[in-house]
């Protein structure tokens, strides 16, 4: 792998009680408090139209701040033009000049900015060895692939040599195959780069793999901010826990008492709900010690190959909690299995819960 050392100043970005308040009155950010500590890479993620994007152009200095304050290196920005804020922002639809060269392209900002052409050709060159674009310097960006666009559009934020680097959905227009490769790559440049990165998207998969720091919104506020692997294992409340992880957390109201204390590994925080993530679940016929047993009626069955999914409903009183977004209907229950295995629909199972503490 090749070695890439820029000498931009690193910096942390802090976002304290941030709000916005859109002309018309409809408030898209209410108080917003986020950290991202230097050369961290924080993901911003949520469902449309909680305010992800908002909030990742308040720091570009793209929308006015209404409240609060942006940091970025110790300085507040909010009356920063965003030319002078040192970020660079690749964008979902790379915003690339189709009738200029990849070079140029990657050269455009700083040609602006009056930079000499020495200096200009040694940080293309070189973002164009990381980014192993070398050999396309001189295409045109129609005669490039999906993935190599985006990477031209990330090299253009690259040798700006910026604080902090937004993505405002950057993988968006690529097709799944290519999603993850590029999601890969983005998470090796950043290791490598070492900039503070804020990243938005609405793929909960994407945030998880990419975060240090991951900030889920609703609603314009943040439900819970930590470490992805943090925040799937303790959700603080019924929408983070249904919101991160595919298939959803199975969300139940904890009627029984004794299930409620005994089992609380991957429960949802909220009062009287428990929360079961499908993989905690096996197909028995015993109770275990400490856990929890469901009667089920398979309804449906999904097999993606190593591992199979089977949609139950429950008894009746055992009713689901009230749908929050991204959830399934009341009283169905997914439990993952391996793939070799698969009840038939119809068939009457019991399924339980062995994580407990
Ligand atoms: P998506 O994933 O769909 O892009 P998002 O989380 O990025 O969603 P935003 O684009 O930040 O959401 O929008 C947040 C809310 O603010 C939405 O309800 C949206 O309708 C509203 N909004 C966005 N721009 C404006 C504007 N210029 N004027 C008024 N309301 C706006």
């Amino acid at each position: 792998p090749t070695r890439y050392s820029p000498v931009h100043p690193m910096a942390n970005v802090t976002l304290r009680n941030v709000r916005k308040t859109y002309l018309g009155g409809f408030e898209a950010i209410k108080g917003v408090n986020v950290d991202v500590g230097d050369g961290q890479f924080c993901v911003l993620v949520g469902p449309s139209g909680c305010g992800k994007s908002t909030l990742l152009r308040m720091v570009a200095g793209l929308e006015t701040v209404t409240g609060g304050e942006i940091d970025i290196g110790g300085r507040v920005v909010n009356q920063v033009e965003p030319a002078d804020r040192d970020i660079a922002m690749v964008f979902q639809n790379y915003a690339l000049y189709p009738h200029m060269s990849v070079f140029n392209n990657m050269a455009y900002g700083l040609r602006n900015r009056g930079m000499k052409e020495t200096e200009i050709k040694s940080r293309v060159d070189e973002a164009a060895r990381v980014l192993e674009l070398t050999p396309m310097l001189e295409r045109k960006p129609r005669q490039l692939s999906g993935g190599q666009r985006q990477r031209v559009a990330m090299g253009r934020a690259i040798v700006r040599q910026p604080k902090v680097f937004l993505f405002d959905e950057p993988l968006s227009n690529l097709d799944a195959k290519l999603r993850i490769a590029m999601r890969v790559e983005i998470r090796k440049l950043q290791r490598r780069l070492n900039t503070t990165s804020i990243y938005v998207t609405h793929d909960q998969l994407e945030a998880m793999t990419l975060a240090d720091i991951l900030v889920v919104m609703n609603g314009g506020q943040v439900e819970q901010v930590g470490n992805p692997l943090a925040i799937y294992e303790k959700p603080a409340t019924t929408f983070v826990a249904s919101f991160i992880g595919a298939p959803p957390m199975n969300l139940m109201s904890t009627r029984p008492e004794e299930i409620r204390s005994q089992l609380t590994g991957g429960a949802a925080a909220d009062a009287g709900i428990l929360g079961i993530r499908p993989e905690d679940f096996v197909i028995t016929d015993q109770t275990p010690a400490g856990g929890v047993a469901l009667p089920l009626t398979v309804e449906a069955i999904e097999r993606v190959g190593a591992e199979t999914f089977v949609y139950g409903s429950r008894e009746q009183e055992e009713q689901r909690v009230a749908a929050t977004p991204g959830e399934l209907p009341p009283g169905e229950i997914i439990v993952r299995i391996p793939g070799t295995e698969a009840p038939a629909i119809g068939a009457k199972i019991r399924v339980a819960a062995l994580r407990a503490k």
